[in-house]
């Protein structure tokens, strides 16, 4: 817990708020600024400033606990759509350095301007696929665990059977390996 960080005084029960859900790890409570009545924060727990100084599986369930948060809020106030802002430091308008979503229902015609989103263009297609390519080589896969559970559970049947029938071995992995290109094709298809 940082001392001077409002997020974490929350956390605690320092200061109180208008609460709407809590957990071990989460608590939401609506915003005392509402950009529309029901605009909620959900809030880690413990003190991260930003999304990706959080531990994956703490991220995930933050994300569980927005999703919750979200359904609530629109069911409650009947409201037409909704908002989630993230935002990652000053650049990005982080007010302040605690993680934190906002849950903003929203209403036709509610007049609500957030932020003046710019649509820009890339100089040409050569600059896009650049860009592309420069991210797409550093993000991280989502480590999918029941596939990867899977996967091993079929290994090991497969050195089980490895020594008594080559054939059966072979077969099923070069079948496997032909999805993955495949996946990767249609992926790199669906990226540029
Ligand atoms: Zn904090």
């Amino acid at each position: 817990m940082e001392d001077k960080c409002i997020f974490c005084q929350i956390a605690a029960k320092q200061i109180p708020t208008n609460a709407i859900y809590e957990d071990d790890h989460v608590i939401a409570f609506l915003d005392i600024r509402p950009s529309n009545p029901g605009h909620s924060l959900v809030v880690p727990k413990k003190h991260y400033e930003t999304l990706l100084d959080m531990p994956e599986e703490e991220a995930v369930h933050l994300m569980k606990a927005v999703k919750h948060v979200a359904e609530g809020i629109v069911t409650a106030m009947n409201a037409d759509g909704f908002n989630l802002l993230q935002n990652n430091k000053e650049a990005g308008y982080q007010l302040i350095p605690h993680s934190h979503f906002h849950v903003v229902p929203r209403f036709k015609n509610d007049g609500l301007q957030l932020g003046n989103i710019r649509q820009g263009n890339y100089k040409d297609e050569k600059e896009m696929k650049d860009v592309a390519a420069k991210i797409r080589e550093l993000v991280k896969p989502v480590k999918d665990k029941e596939k990867e559970s899977r996967e091993s559970r079929e290994r090991s049947e497969q050195s089980e059977h490895a020594e008594k029938d080559e054939k059966k071995e072979k077969k099923p992995r070069s079948r496997r390996l032909k999805k993955e290109d495949e996946f990767l094709i249609r992926r790199e298809v669906e990226l540029a």
